[in-house]
């Protein structure tokens, strides 16, 4: 079964696991901006940063006929240093224009401090006036739920946010319902051992419904399964969903979400079109 990997860190990753994910039926990938596991130490790291992402990984997924997107941001993480965003944000608007470049993200908070807040407000209000769409990470752990009701107020009393561009990534049990019954559009984000099973996603799906909600995989640097969907399918299967119902949660959500870019391509099946583009 083809799918889209809408969170996947493919930087952190090797050209085998682009090998893997094409094996197993990715069609599309689409990458966050986030934290490399460090801060970095001046703002012209996330210049090159931003290049690799534009320029690089799209080459080297399209070796394996995947199509790979982007989203650009200063996270969450490091948005905590005002001054970094202060001097990484003007970097954003000029590339916006390019190709593979879906939107802003993935913004948001990370310990819901009024520093993060500030930047994430500034990322809004950047996505606004250049019209982009949105990707969002809500907390982790403890701070999830405050973290994902503060985001989903912001934007919720915001006029100018069109709810049906934007993502709010990350959502567990307890959040899914506000992110959905907002209009936003959901992500569940699947972890080999911490977070969210694949069975834990599934379970949310029969309880919340098959709208505006997909799994992705997440993988980055640290332990992560670029795998992750294909295994997510795997025990779809195994508790008897049939194939319309799972190619809807792993393609057919994601595409829908995407036509709404107009950069965005249909995949095609023949890996030789994706080789020639
Ligand atoms: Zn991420």
């Amino acid at each position: 079964m083809h799918y889209i990997d809408m969170h996947a860190h493919m930087v952190s990753r090797t050209t085998d696991d682009y090998e893997r994910m094409a094996l197993a039926g990715c069609k599309v990938v689409t990458e966050p901006a986030f934290w490399a596991g460090f801060d970095r130490r001046s703002a012209d790291a996330f210049a090159d940063y931003f290049y690799e992402l534009i320029s690089f990984e799209p080459k080297r997924a399209a070796r394996f006929g995947i199509q790979h997107y982007t989203w650009l941001c200063l996270n969450p993480k490091e948005g905590e240093d005002r001054g970094m965003a202060r001097s990484v944000l003007p970097m954003i608007p000029p590339l916006l224009d390019q190709p593979t470049v879906l939107g802003i993200g993935e913004i948001g908070l990370n310990r819901v401090t009024r520093n993060e807040l500030a930047t994430f407000r500034d990322h809004v209000d950047m996505a606004m006036n250049h019209n982009q769409m949105i990707l969002i990470h809500t907390p982790h752990l403890e701070d999830k739920y405050k973290g994902t009701r503060v985001i989903v107020d912001t934007l919720v009393a915001d006029g100018r946010v069109d709810r049906n561009r934007v993502i709010i990534d990350h959502v567990e049990e307890h959040t899914v319902d506000m992110v959905v019954s907002e209009g936003f559009w959901a992500g569940i984000t699947l972890y080999p051992t911490t977070k969210c099973s694949p069975a834990r996603a599934i379970d949310i799906i029969e309880m919340y419904g098959d709208e505006r909600i997909y799994a992705a995989s997440a993988c980055d640097w640290g332990r992560s399964a670029p795998l992750a969907v294909p295994r997510f399918i795997m025990e779809m299967r195994r508790r008897g969903h049939d194939e319309t119902f799972i190619k809807k949660i792993v393609y057919d959500n994601p595409a829908q979400f995407l036509r709404q870019n107009s950069k965005f391509h249909e995949p095609a099946d023949r890996i030789s079109v994706a080789l020639n583009a």
